[in-house]
């Protein structure tokens, strides 16, 4: 049976002192209705910025409470499905974004979604990479801005979370606390305007467990990849922590010494931006799955 979550009641942060939405066995998969980055409130092109209740912005749908997750597990949840609404917005501020120096004041624009396509204009139409833009567990210490990405997941915006994508998520709370929003239509590395093409639409992911791996900030898993990925202040410190992180993971798998396993990285490793415009910058560090199968790793996680 597949459970269901509306998203009647979104939260703003990801914390351990929520109280969850719904609680749901470990194997269990779930549809995860939710809003876009604004709830919903720009339906038209007549929004202002006045118009908008500015708290009310990156809900997420949850917290699901996972049980058996512990504190020091790794929650592993697969994305089965993104639905997307048949309409998405965009929008520039000033100030915001990689250009907002430039921006003299606040705009929407409404894009419709038909046959898989996002009706940017009547010239252009542009192919959907549907993804999830904030997408986490509840953080050790406190509370966090469903804004801010971190070791807990949070506004990722990373486009590699996608369907058949597998993240992994250190549990720092007892059930993980998961829960999602922020979904975009497209968007590209970076979103250097502050914004992926924002929808409302539905998630459908399946959870594992897995008991007592240490792991310090988020992994995903494709099937041809695996990438780590940081957040920090700035982007130079995010790919040096995603590398380093992803040097971590494989030292003892791979019978390599640091220098050889560091020519390997540089040889076939990628360094990508996520974005550029959050409150922390993220960058992940990707490696093709065949480099571990050379070296005849079955699992990068645990022993
Ligand atoms: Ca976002
Ligand atoms: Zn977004």
């Amino acid at each position: 049976m597949v459970f269901k979550l509306a998203k009647s009641t979104p939260v703003y942060n990801f914390s351990k002192y929520h109280h969850p939405s719904i609680t749901v066995e470990n194997g269990s998969t779930i549809e995860i209705e939710t809003y876009d980055c604004y709830e919903d409130q720009i339906q038209s092109t007549d929004s202002t910025y006045e118009s908008l209740d500015w708290d009310k912005v990156n809900p997420t749908t949850g917290p699901i409470f996972v049980r058996g997750a512990e504190r020091g597990d790794i929650l592993v949840v697969t994305i089965d499905a993104i639905e997307l609404s048949d309409q998405g917005v965009m929008s520039v501020s000033p100030g915001k974004g990689v250009l907002g120096d430039q921006i003299e004041k606040f705009e929407t624009k409404i894009i419709p979604i038909r046959n898989n396509k996002a009706i940017f204009d009547e010239r252009l139409e542009i192919p959907l990479n549907p993804m999830v833009g904030v997408i986490g567990v509840a953080p050790y210490a406190d509370p966090v801005s469903n804004g801010t990405p971190g070791s807990h997941g949070g506004n990722m915006d990373n486009k590699m979370i996608t369907t058949g994508t597998t993240l992994y998520f250190p549990v720092a709370t007892d059930g993980a606390l998961f829960a999602l929003g922020d979904l975009h239509a497209a968007m590209g590395d970076g979103e250097v305007s502050v914004t992926g093409i924002e929808i409302a639409g539905k998630v459908t992911v399946t959870f594992d467990i897995i008991k007592q791996v240490a792991l310090a900030n988020p992994l995903l898993e494709t099937v041809d990849k695996i990438a780590t990925i940081a957040s920090a202040r700035t982007l130079d410190e995010a790919v040096k922590i995603s590398v380093a992180d992803m040097a971590k993971l494989l030292q003892g798998k791979i019978n390599l010494s640091f220098s050889e396993l560091t020519m390997l990285f540089s040889a076939v490793g990628q360094t990508e931006i996520c974005q550029v415009v959050d409150p922390l910058m993220t960058a992940r560090f990707v490696l093709p799955k065949w480099v571990l199968a050379s070296y005849g790793v079955e699992s990068f996680l645990g022993e």
